[in-house]
């Protein structure tokens, strides 16, 4: 038995609705400098920021991103911090 177009319809907004706790490379970037910080001082990481956490680690460019920022404020706190 074929699908009809109402049951088709109805898989895939059953699929899409299971992907909008995820966020895109633009709300990752927008909020890649408070997960950072949150990386560097070892806090634990707040829910807010775990959809951040989850997208790094499926974009490859956004982890790039991240790895860059963290390398550059790691550097800025060594040069900053008590020697
Ligand atoms: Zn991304």
């Amino acid at each position: 038995m074929a699908l009809t177009r109402d049951a088709l319809r109805k898989i895939l907004d059953a699929a899409f609705a299971t992907k909008t706790n995820y966020i895109g490379c633009d709300e990752c970037l927008a909020q890649l400098d408070q997960y950072v910080e949150q990386v560097l001082v070892g806090k634990e990481i707040p829910e807010a920021l775990q959809l951040v956490q989850e997208h790094l680690e499926d974009c490859p460019e956004c982890e790039e991103e991240y790895l860059a920022l963290l390398t550059a404020l790691r550097e800025g706190l060594e040069e900053n911090g008590p020697s």
